[in-house]
């Protein structure tokens, strides 16, 4: 693969890492294998929750600055971005026994 879009080191103190700062936006991806397929499952701190969802798991709503994770599909036929367009927000615990 072509690496001429790598970005060029910049002075010290100065670089720049884009995926780190989405990380650091975003927390810890992983992957869980569940009954339907594999998913991806970011866990949300209670800092970054501020609107309201509702859980599919137990149809309950997640209120604003409760940690919680988001759901996509890790394996979807129509590519990550229709996956992501399709992420849903879950209670950590209802996540923890989907099965
Ligand atoms: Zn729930």
């Amino acid at each position: 693969m072509p690496r001429s879009n790598r970005p060029r080191r910049r002075a010290p103190g100065e670089e720049v890492e884009p995926i780190d700062l989405e990380r650091a936006l975003m927390g810890t991806k992983r992957i869980e294998a569940k009954r339907d397929g594999a998913w991806n499952v970011q866990p949300q701190g209670a800092g970054s929750a501020t609107k309201v969802y509702t859980c599919p798991g137990c149809g309950s709503e997640i209120a604003p600055g409760v940690a919680h994770l988001v759901a996509w599909r890790a394996d979807g036929l129509m590519g990550e971005a229709d996956d992501l367009a399709g992420r849903r927000h879950w209670h950590s615990h209802c996540w923890k026994i989907r099965t």
